[in-house]
Parts: C-alpha cells; sequence; structure tokens
C-alpha cells in the first residue's frame, strides 16, 4: 500500500471531520489513525454507557471518514497486538505505515497530551500537535483576558465572549439590554408540567456489537448499559439539537435549577457529550439556539441562559484547565480527607434526593447540573470527602465526562477544592435548598424541617458543621458575613446540639 505523507492520529473524543489535523490533509495521501485503547477505557472508574457511548460513536466516524474516501487504520480493542495505549498503537501504527510525519489535534486531557508531547516516534518520525480550534477560544486568548486579574469570573469572561461572537448582541449591547438573566432562572418544577418526550437511538448493528463488547469486557463497571439510546452519529446528534430547540429550549430558563423525581433532564438539553467529543459544534449549537430567540420561538431568558452555559461556562473552565494544570488535580484547599461513601455507587442510602440522582446516574449515565452541583457535589462538600475522590467518581460515572470540563466543575465549583478560583463562594446549602427546588423531600425518611436528632435532613447540620469547621478558610470570604453572623446569633445550644448531630453523620456516614 502507498507509502503516506501523513499518519494523522485522531482520538476519541475529536469526531469532527472538520478538527485541524485533518484540516489540509488529504484523502488519497494520508491515512487516519483511530484506536481503542484499553488504558483510556480504564483509567477512570467508567460508566459503562460511557465506553460504550464513545467507543460507538468512534466506530460510527471511521466510517463517516471511510465514505468521505480517507484511509482509515482503525484498531480494534479486542484486535490482535492492540498494545493498550494510545502512544503504543501509534508506535504500531508508525512502523506499519512509515509515514513521513505524524499530526495529531491536542488531546482534551492533560494527562495524554504530557504523554504525547513526551513520545519519541520509532526513527524520529516528527510529530506535530495542533491546536483545538473547536473551543471559541483559543488558550492564547484565554491567557490574555486572564493576565493581570485578581480574580478570574465567569461572568466578565463570557461577556468578552459575547463581544467576540456577536451571539445574542445588538450592535455593541447585550439583546434586552442585560447580559444575563439568571434572576428569571430560578422556578422549582411541579407535577403538572409536562416535559418532552427524549428520542431514543436505536442501536444499529455497529453500536450493537460495542455494546456487545462493553457487556462481555467491562461487565463489573459501574452502570446500567441498557437500554442504550444516546445518539453516535453526527446526524442523529443534529436530530437531538433540533428537539431540544424546538421542544425543550423555551422553558429551559425558567426550570434550569428545578429537579424532579423521575424526571431525568426536564428542560435540560442532554447535549454535552455530543459537544464534548465533537459531533456538535459549540457555535453552531449557540446560533442555532440564537436562531429560536430571534424567531420568537424561545424567551431571551431561556437562550440567554443556554449560550452563558456553552459560550460561558464551558470556554471558561476550559481556560482554566490549561492554565492551572497539572498542579490544578491537586489541590485540596479544605483539606478534606473522608473517603467518598460507598452509597455513590450504590444509591443504596435512605436520603432521597441522593438516592435519585445516583440511582439515575447509575442508569442514564446524565444528570443535570443542578443534581451534580447541588446534591452529589454538595452533599462530598459538607461531609469532608477527599476532593480527589470526588473527581474520580465524577470522571466515570456521566457520559460526557472528560477531565478539561469535569475537573474544573468538581474541583472548584462542586468542592471548593482550588480555594475560590473558580466560584467566588462554596456551594453550600441545607436541607431547605432541596425542598425549594425539587419534590424528592416529601418521600424521604429524612424530615427537612428538623435540624438535630436522628430523624432530620442530614444535609441541615452538615451545613453548619462545614461553614464552623473551615471558618478559619472562609471568614474573609465577603459574601458570608451574614452566615457567620446568623450562626454567631444561634443559642448556644443549638449550636452545641448541631454540631454533635453532625459528629454523628460524619461518624457513620456509610449508615444514611
Ligand atoms: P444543559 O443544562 O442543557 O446545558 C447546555 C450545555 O452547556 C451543556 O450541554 C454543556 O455543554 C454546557 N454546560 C452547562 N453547564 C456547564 C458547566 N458548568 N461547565 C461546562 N459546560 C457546561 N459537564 C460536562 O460536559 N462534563 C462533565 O464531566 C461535567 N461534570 C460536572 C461535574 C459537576 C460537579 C458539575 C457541577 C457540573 C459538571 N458539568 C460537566 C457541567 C454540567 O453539569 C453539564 O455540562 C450538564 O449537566 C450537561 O447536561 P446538559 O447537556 O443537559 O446541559
Ligand atoms: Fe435530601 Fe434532606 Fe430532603 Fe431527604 S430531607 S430529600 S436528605 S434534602
Amino acid at each position: 500500500m502507498k507509502r503516506p505523507d501523513r499518519l494523522i492520529l485522531v482520538l476519541g473524543d475529536q469526531l469532527s471531520p472538520g478538527i485541524s489535523s485533518l484540516r489540509d490533509a488529504e484523502p488519497g495521501r494520508d491515512v487516519v489513525l483511530i484506536c481503542e485503547a484499553m488504558e483510556e477505557c480504564a483509567y477512570a472508574p467508567h460508566h459503562k454507557k460511557k465506553i460504550a457511548f464513545v467507543l460507538a460513536a468512534m466506530r460510527h466516524f471511521a466510517d463517516e471518514l471511510r465514505a468521505g474516501g480517507w484511509r482509515v487504520d482503525y484498531v480494534h480493542l479486542d484486535a490482535d497486538g492492540n498494545t493498550g495505549s494510545i502512544t503504543g498503537d501509534l508506535a504500531r501504527a508508525v512502523e506499519r505505515w512509515r509515514p513521513r510525519r505524524i499530526v495529531v489535534t491536542e488531546p482534551g486531557e492533560w494527562r495524554l497530551r504530557d504523554a504525547l508531547e513526551r513520545w519519541e516516534a520509532p526513527g524520529g518520525v516528527p510529530l506535530a500537535i495542533r491546536e483545538d480550534d473547536r473551543f471559541l477560544c483559543s488558550h492564547a486568548a484565554f491567557r490574555d483576558w486572564a493576565e493581570g486579574r485578581k480574580s478570574l469570573r465567569m461572568e466578565h469572561f463570557y461577556r468578552m465572549m459575547r463581544r467576540r461572537t456577536g451571539l445574542l448582541m445588538d450592535g455593541d449591547a447585550p439583546c434586552g439590554g442585560h447580559w444575563n438573566f439568571d434572576a428569571e432562572n430560578r422556578k422549582p418544577a411541579t407535577g403538572d408540567l409536562a416535559f418532552p418526550a427524549r428520542r431514543a437511538v436505536e442501536p444499529d448493528a455497529t453500536t450493537r456489537a460495542v455494546l456487545d463488547l462493553v457487556a462481555e469486557r467491562f461487565a463489573d463497571n459501574f452502570g446500567r448499559l441498557e437500554p442504550f439510546g444516546f445518539a453516535v452519529t453526527r446526524a442523529d446528534a443534529e436530530r437531538a439539537l433540533a428537539d431540544f430547540v424546538r421542544d425543550a429550549l423555551p422553558r429551559f430558563g425558567d426550570y434550569q435549577d428545578a429537579m424532579l423525581a423521575g424526571e431525568p433532564a426536564l428542560y435540560h438539553s442532554v447535549l454535552s457529550g455530543y459537544l464534548n467529543i465533537g459531533l456538535l459544534d459549540p457555535l453552531a449549537v449557540c446560533r442555532a439556539v440564537e436562531a429560536a430567540y430571534r424567531d420568537g420561538h424561545a424567551p431571551l431568558n431561556a437562550v440567554e441562559g443556554f449560550v452563558r452555559q456553552v459560550l460561558g461556562w464551558r470556554e471558561f473552565v476550559r481556560g482554566l484547565y490549561w492554565r492551572e494544570m497539572p498542579e490544578y488535580a491537586g489541590r485540596n484547599a479544605l483539606g478534606a480527607e473522608r473517603p467518598l461513601p460507598w452509597f455513590y455507587w450504590t444509591g443504596e442510602t435512605e436520603m432521597a434526593c441522593l438516592s435519585a440522582a445516583i440511582a439515575q446516574t447509575r442508569d442514564e449515565a446524565y444528570a443535570h447540573h443542578i443534581q451534580r452541583l447541588m446534591l452529589t457535589g454538595t452533599f462530598a462538600m459538607l461531609a469532608g470527602v477527599d476532593p480527589r475522590a470526588v473527581h474520580e467518581w465524577y470522571l466515570g460515572v456521566y457520559f460526557d465526562a472528560f477531565e478539561w470540563v469535569e475537573l474544573p466543575n468538581v474541583l472548584g465549583m462542586s468542592q471548593f477544592a482550588d480555594g475560590g478560583l473558580l466560584a467566588s463562594k462554596p456551594y453550600a446549602a441545607s436541607g431547605a435548598y432541596v425542598n425549594r427546588m425539587s419534590d424528592y423531600c416529601g418521600t424521604c425518611r429524612y424530615d427537612v424541617g428538623q435540624r438535630t436528632g436522628p430523624d432530620a435532613c442530614p444535609f441541615n447540620a452538615l451545613y453548619w458543621d462545614f461553614l464552623v469547621r473551615n471558618r478559619n478558610k472562609l471568614k474573609a470570604n465577603h459574601r458570608l458575613g451574614p452566615v457567620y453572623r446568623n450562626w454567631d446569633r444561634m443559642d448556644a445550644g443549638k449550636r452545641r446540639a448541631l454540631r454533635k448531630r453532625a459528629r454523628d453523620l460524619l461518624g457513620n456516614l456509610e449508615a444514611l
């Protein structure tokens, strides 16, 4: 077979035909290498559905490229000689093809980028690592923006990005005269709301083969494999986007923070996985959502709320990740050291809110933002769980989990383990928040109205105990001033009872 000019390595989250590594390549001249590597399937405790999602999408992407005339060298997980690692199989492919050069778009995770940067190709074939310009803010643009700022706040970054992209701008001014409509987006959901039905994609033969492989090779991994309904092709991901814009977007804003038992997604998009592996393009998604506002189909609070997540938060956490890694992964500003309670893997807890969020995670490999942040996230922080254990759990259990986006959300936003680099205050809350935003408390064995005693909602005492335990580290945070004043005004007996209840809970977390 003709010796290629380039061997182009495409990774499992780089499934975009326009990706920088492919841009000036030629189907007849170059070869695309796609490898299923055991190391990538096993470096975190991945959910079965997540492994199946990525592998099935990789195989479909290879078919898409072949249909476009590309020569694709696809290494299956169980292929003879598969070395189990990306660099191992890249080396084998270099020996097989003897290319003049190797091209790859930078991996999304520090771990793999570091491995590729240190790697030496057989025969000294040069390796070019190109920037991933599927993101809307380059590393250099983020560094420029961050340079010299005392604190990095998403809201300021987001405004810069709105101006740069022109999204939701009327000339120089934000649409509707405000940058942010978040205050309108905090309605609790009620049982009488109608939620859009979600399209489940029927697995085709390619996906079915992957499901069989995952069932056999990853039988002991966390999570339920079937039914499996994620989109694994660009066409199906685009259908999911169109469904979302038509059916859910108009109410996305109003109920963005709401939680309801038995409703995993409410009006959320469930597009994160498709964005993260490259089946959808973030700018195209934002433009589709903006068009719904301009056409009068969806209100501004919904559309701005959605654009802020993708253009603001998604780009912001990525910029922060690359700026702070690798040191960021080891941060533990609050010195939290407890192991993750076992019920995070089973859902077997009498706390109805956590049980529901974890069972949903086990079944769907999906939970929406507030479930991740204010249930599993807040509880782990209040209980003083080691942020590395929390990070490992989140990196494994969601279909959209890739370290560049997961780590800042977990370590920074949900655990405050970066000491406030990402969030201006810890997302600490008592059971009252959960009760206001969800219907979980009504069926719970614990009483959200009680603060102490064996039936009291565990969030209540743990909330106060967390604040008091970490007072020295948090007291300078002006947003927490009123909370500490409330504590200081509280009757001494009540304070003692709250701390005792917290001690009892922390001494026996597994029994909750
Ligand atoms: P929607 O609510 O419909 O939001 C639209 C899109 O905005 C999402 O698809 C996503 O691409 C983007 N988005 C929303 N919030 C964020 C955010 N905080 N950071 C980055 N992008 C955002 N997101 C991931 O993609 N992968 C993760 O591994 C991940 N881990 C998280 C862990 C924790 C503790 C928290 C608090 C958040 C995490 N997020 C993660 C962010 C967010 O929760 C998910 O993107 C979102 O829940 C995905 O569901 P959706 O597509 O229905 O989102
Ligand atoms: Fe969760 Fe407490 Fe409500 Fe139970 S009472 S569902 S533990 S917030």
